[in-house]
């Protein structure tokens, strides 16, 4: 049996890195996935091409998340293609590093926006349809760095933070409906993007790690599909680090 059998989730940010992970792992749990990105259009193409050879209906919506109409009109087309929403994977985040005294009024607004606004707006966009369903589970994707902070990063941090509170909010106030809300905060995570740093930078900071390796895309995947699945029915409101045990 598989863990997502007939379900349909959507999934913010899978053309690349940790969410493309999450989409393959939950069409590989016979979840049927509905993904967003904002530009990179032959990627989106070749997603749906893989996610559709495991046996599931794939979709790609290209748009940015931290535009409240455009996120409520997708989850509108998806209910009326698919019938229903059952989990939701907020992903999509950039980074726009500074340090303060340097960070743009631009760099802060952008990064707030597409990290922490973009999460009220997807959670608005379905919220409707669990409550009428009476379940639902909505993974945020956080970071460490919005449970430790980090110089150079305030607005990514902030934006990370944000999304913890959201979580337990959210979670409070849709429990009695069977509606789960949860935040993942990965730590290191390896990904196309770490592969262009300095290997002996990127050495130094496995060396650092207790598990002593950097966190793969199917590290967080495996953990996004435990919150997703009815194994973490008891679970809510709850932040899990996947961090080979950083911030121990
Ligand atoms: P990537 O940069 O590899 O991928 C980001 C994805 O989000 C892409 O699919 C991108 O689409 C999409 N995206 C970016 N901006 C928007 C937008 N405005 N609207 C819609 N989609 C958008 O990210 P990672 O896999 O590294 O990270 C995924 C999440 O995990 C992020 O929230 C990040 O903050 C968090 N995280 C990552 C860590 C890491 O070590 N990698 C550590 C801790 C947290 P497109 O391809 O079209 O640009």
């Amino acid at each position: 049996m598989k863990l997502l059998e007939n379900k349909v989730s959507i999934i913010t940010g899978a053309t690349r890195g940790i969410g493309k992970g999450i989409a393959e792992l939950f069409a590989d749990q016979g979840s049927h996935v509905i993904f967003t990105y904002v530009s990179s259009d032959e990627k989106a193409r070749e997603l749906e091409a893989e996610l559709e050879a495991k046996g599931v209906k794939a979709r790609g919506y290209k748009f940015n998340v931290a535009d409240y109409k455009a996120c409520e009109d997708m989850a509108a087309e998806v209910v009326k293609d698919f019938g229903s929403i059952d989990v939701v994977v907020n992903n999509a985040g950039i980074t726009r590093d500074n340090l303060l005294m340097r960070m743009s009024e631009e760099q802060w607004d952008e990064v707030i926006n597409t990290n922490l606004k973009s999460v009220f707006n997807m959670t608005k966009a379905v919220q409707r349809t669990m409550l009428k369903q009476r379940k639902g589970s909505i993974v945020n994707m956080s970071s460490v760095v919005g449970v430790k902070g980090n110089a150079g990063q305030a607005n990514y941090a902030a934006s990370k933070a944000g999304l913890l509170g959201f979580t337990k909010s959210v979670a409070l106030e849709l429990g009695s409906r069977n509606i789960r809300c949860n935040a993942i905060a990965p730590g290191f995570i390896e990904t196309e993007m770490t592969g262009a740093l300095d290997e002996a930078t990127v050495q130094g900071w496995r060396d650092a790690i207790p598990l002593k390796r950097g966190g793969t895309t199917e590290d967080v995947a495996n953990l996004a599909l435990f919150l997703a699945s009815d194994m973490s029915a008891y679970i809510t409101g709850q932040t899990i680090n996947v961090d080979g045990g950083m911030l121990t």
